[in-house]
């Protein structure tokens, strides 16, 4: 943790979180973060598998297995390293909880990136204080089908018109508070689907790292 945080303040761009239960990681997930950080110049990317996650059931596979998919999957990437800071909580991982630890390692000046796909944006207002998030980072949004950026609430609506941006060079302007909608590719993959085996097994080259295949098969997973 402290390796990461010395190696990302070499950097002047956004330090960029990306948080998930990774059950397990796949190109949903690889792609659209690439795409991201081509178009707003992001040098790195860390990924933050969660314990136990506020909304959802207890993931499937352990923390180890993730773990170690995440790596196959990141091998020889050098745009992502991973953070284990909340797999070692042993309580439900609350973004805004993890966002205020973060910045008490880094501070209050630099800019500060959350990473979500538009499914986790349209239902923000269900997250633990979701109001303060803004107060501590960025959101940085991700495409993902199915999802458009309505709002069923004109609270919401409202908050995302008082902070959205649509030049990413904005987002160097102040160190948390916009929100960034990039346009980038549609990839209709769930963990849920693969964890269901709702996938042409021909199809699964473009799904997930073959790896992390290789992982899932040979350990008998979902
Ligand atoms: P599950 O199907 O188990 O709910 P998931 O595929 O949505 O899992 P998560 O680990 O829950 O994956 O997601 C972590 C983050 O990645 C969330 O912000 C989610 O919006 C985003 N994400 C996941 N899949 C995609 C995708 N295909 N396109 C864009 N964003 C995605």
């Amino acid at each position: 943790m402290t390796q990461q945080i010395k190696k990302i303040t070499n950097f002047t761009d956004i330090y960029a979180l990306f948080g998930g239960t990774f059950d397990p990681i796949h190109y949903g997930h690889l792609i659209p973060i690439e795409e991201l950080a081509k178009k707003i110049g992001l040098h790195h990317v860390i990924l933050l598998p969660n314990n136990i996650p506020p909304h959802r059931i207890k993931p499937k596979a352990s923390i180890q297995q993730r773990l170690e998919m995440i790596k196959l999957a990141i091998k020889n990437n050098t745009l992502f390293s991973i953070s284990t800071s909340e797999l070692k909580r042993k309580t439900p991982s609350y973004t805004v909880e993890t966002l205020i630890s973060f910045r008490q390692q880094i501070g209050w000046k630099k800019q500060l990136g959350f990473i979500i796909g538009q499914d986790s944006l349209i239902s923000i207002n269900t997250w633990f204080h979701w109001k303060k998030i803004l107060d501590i980072c960025h959101l940085l949004v991700c495409a993902r089908p199915g999802y458009t950026t309505y709002f069923p609430t004109i609270e919401m609506q409202q908050w995302l018109k008082n902070h959205q941006i649509y030049k990413p060079e904005i987002l160097k302007n102040k160190p948390y508070g916009f929100i960034y909608i990039a346009n980038t590719s549609l990839l209709n993959i769930s963990s849920t689907k693969i964890r269901k085996r709702k996938y042409n097994i021909k199809n699964y080259k473009y799904i997930l790292p073959p790896k992390v295949l290789n992982y899932i098969n040979k350990n008998n997973l979902y």
